[in-house]
């Protein structure tokens, strides 16, 4: 599984307070800070996925 910011993210922090070990918050936006997510934290990044209030987050299963 991969995951990408969009430009839409609005800077709320939910996916770094939901998934810290893949979602962090650079300057302007969240971004993903590992390539290829490690299975143990495919649900925290589905959840931050879903719970994003702008649907920012993509996902590559
Ligand atoms: S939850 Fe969505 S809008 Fe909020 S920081 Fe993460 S990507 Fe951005």
């Amino acid at each position: 599984m991969e995951a990408y910011v969009n430009e839409e993210c609005i800077y709320c922090g939910l996916c770094a307070d939901l998934c810290p070990e893949v979602f962090q918050l650079g300057d302007e936006r969240a971004f993903v800070a590992v390539k290829e997510i490690p299975e143990d934290m495919w649900d925290c990044c589905r959840e931050a996925s879903e719970e994003c209030p702008t649907e920012a987050i993509e996902i590559i299963e």
